[in-house]
């Protein structure tokens, strides 16, 4: 009895003006892709009235829409009957307004979520599609602020504070990757293991700080010489580590020389102490005897000790 075509009115404007009030972008295109309707959040955003949008393409009011990409997932929807999303780590906006609120302040933009739904004529043909738009900023920034505090925690995690080489840990785990790698590739690493020699003597005759120097120049110095590919770790305290891929023993050796000179001709100048310091090294190429990362260690260890008895300053290849 109440259904009247003036109730029926009635409720179709306060529907409509509940879809105007609504915080998420609506939007009609027809068939060629010209705006049919544009509501109160678009207006507010993009700055464009309804009166200066309709009728016209989206893809000439809004440039920034990738038209080969948009039609390509608007055709879907159109011929198939289908929805289809896009999501802001796809791509992070369909529209691209400015972002203005005040918590989110760090993004330029709005991050958007949309959805397309296909708008059916009573035959069962799609001759419109509505777009839906969601600002989705806050969760955006959130969820990239939370990404790089978490990387930031990994690479501290990793790194030795004093020489920003990889920690013994982290770097154990690389080599047992490698050690792995080329057993079953069959490829050919080294790994490098050096100490600094009479550490000790730096420490009493300049004290602790000017030690930590001399550690600190000697990474450098090994970050220098290294290849990019290459593994660099601080082992202990003056003694560091370095697997060097795809080199093999006389390949590794030739670059354990170099870096020996190099270390051996620095001065460190510290306070008012210019330190001479020499270094001590031991190679060892993967092999099938070695049966784990750890023996690795463990034999490059032993050319290093034997560097050491040797008189130090010097290079020696385990075999
Ligand atoms: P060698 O030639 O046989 O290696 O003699 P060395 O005196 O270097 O002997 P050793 O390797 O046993 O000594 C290491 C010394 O390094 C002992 C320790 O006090 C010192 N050390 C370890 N970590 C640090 C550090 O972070 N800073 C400083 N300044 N000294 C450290
Ligand atoms: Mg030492
Ligand atoms: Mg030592």
């Amino acid at each position: 009895m109440s259904n009247t075509s003036a109730d029926d009115f009635k409720e179709m404007h306060a529907l409509m003006s509940m879809l105007q009030n609504l915080d998420v972008g609506l939007v009609i295109l027809d068939r060629n892709y010209h705006i049919q309707l544009w509501n109160s959040f678009m207006e507010s955003h993009s700055g464009k009235y309804p009166y200066e949008v309709k009728g016209k393409s989206i893809f000439t009011e809004f440039p920034e829409i990738n038209e080969e990409w948009f039609r390509h997932k608007a055709e879907s929807v159109f011929l198939l009957n289908n929805r289809a999303f896009t999501t802001w780590e796809q791509r992070p906006y369909l529209f691209k307004f400015k972002n203005y609120r005040p918590i989110t302040g760090k993004a330029e933009f709005m991050f958007q979520n949309s959805t397309l739904i296909p708008l059916g004529s009573a035959d069962g043909n799609v001759e419109r599609i509505g777009i839906i738009i969601y600002d989705v900023t806050d969760i955006a920034v959130n969820r990239v602020e939370l990404k790089s505090v978490n990387d930031e925690l990994k690479r501290l995690s990793r790194t030795d504070k004093l020489t920003q080489l990889y920690n013994r840990g982290y770097w154990e785990e690389c080599l047992d990757k490698e050690f792995k790698r080329c057993k079953r590739t069959g490829s050919t690493s080294s790994m490098l293991m050096f100490d600094i020699d009479h550490f000790k003597k730096v420490n009493d005759a300049y004290g602790h700080p000017t030690g930590d120097e001399v550690i600190k120049t000697t990474a450098n110095i090994l970050r220098e010489t290294m290849r990019e590919t290459d593994i660099a770790g601080r082992y202990g305290g003056e003694e560091y580590v370095v697997i060097l891929i795809n080199a093999n023993a006389e390949q590794a050796f030739n670059f354990a020389e170099r870096l020996r000179e190099r270390i051996a001709k620095t001065v460190v100048h510290h306070l008012d102490f210019s330190v001479n310091y020499t270094v001590s090294l031991g190679i060892c190429e993967i092999s099938d005897k070695i049966v784990n990362h750890s023996q690795w260690i463990e034999m490059s260890d032993q050319g290093l000790y034997r560097s050491k008895e040797a008189g130090r300053n010097t290079s020696t290849i385990y075999t």
